[in-house]
């Protein structure tokens, strides 16, 4: 028996997103795929791709105004590349309390479960999910595409100029916010 999620706290954003009926969470746009299909475990690169170049937040779909945030584990904080692209920093935050892979810290995502779409990662990403989070937030961002492990590609979106970093760690099972020393 699972309780339907908490909507009341939602950025604007994503209020103005459709709601899936099974999980009762906002339809992140980077989830929506061209036959209309909605996939929460895997997000639609080429999607991913035009939103950022548009200027858009990925989970939102609403112009990016100002500074930008990424959401990934350290590694990719500290290089400084993201396979998922930029979003407001509000819907990020939405983001790690609403997502079940994010917000659940046995949650999977990658491997074990079978993916509707196939999703593939850059060679060199990894699809493992974080012990850790870091909600990234910077002035700008730049968007390429790179070889994926099947071969193909995929975009990768790149960090511009860092304003703060804040963590996101596992305490008795629920994410929260680590104090910066
Ligand atoms: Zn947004």
């Amino acid at each position: 028996m699972t309780t339907r999620p908490d909507l009341s706290q939602l950025p604007y954003g994503l209020t103005t997103r459709p709601v899936d009926p099974r999980r009762g969470l906002p339809i992140p746009a980077v989830n929506v795929y061209p036959d209309g299909e909605v996939d929460f475990i895997s997000i639609n690169g080429a999607k991913a791709m035009e939103l950022a170049v548009r200027g858009r937040c990925g989970l939102c779909a609403l112009p990016l105004i100002g500074p930008v945030a990424f959401l990934g584990g350290p590694k990719a904080a500290e290089a400084g590349f993201y396979s998922d692209p930029p979003m407001h920093e509000e819907c990020a935050e939405a983001a790690l309390t609403l997502c079940p892979h994010i917000a659940r810290p046995h949650a999977r995502r990658a491997s074990e479960r079978r993916r509707e779409h196939d999703a593939t990662h850059a060679v060199g990403f990894s699809d493992e999910k974080p012990s850790e989070w870091v909600l990234l937030v910077c002035d700008e961002y730049g968007s390429a595409l790179t070889p994926a492990v099947d071969g193909g590609v995929v975009p990768v979106f790149v960090v511009g100029k860092v304003l703060r970093a804040r963590r996101f760690g596992y305490q008795d099972g629920v994410l929260t916010e680590i104090a910066q020393e």
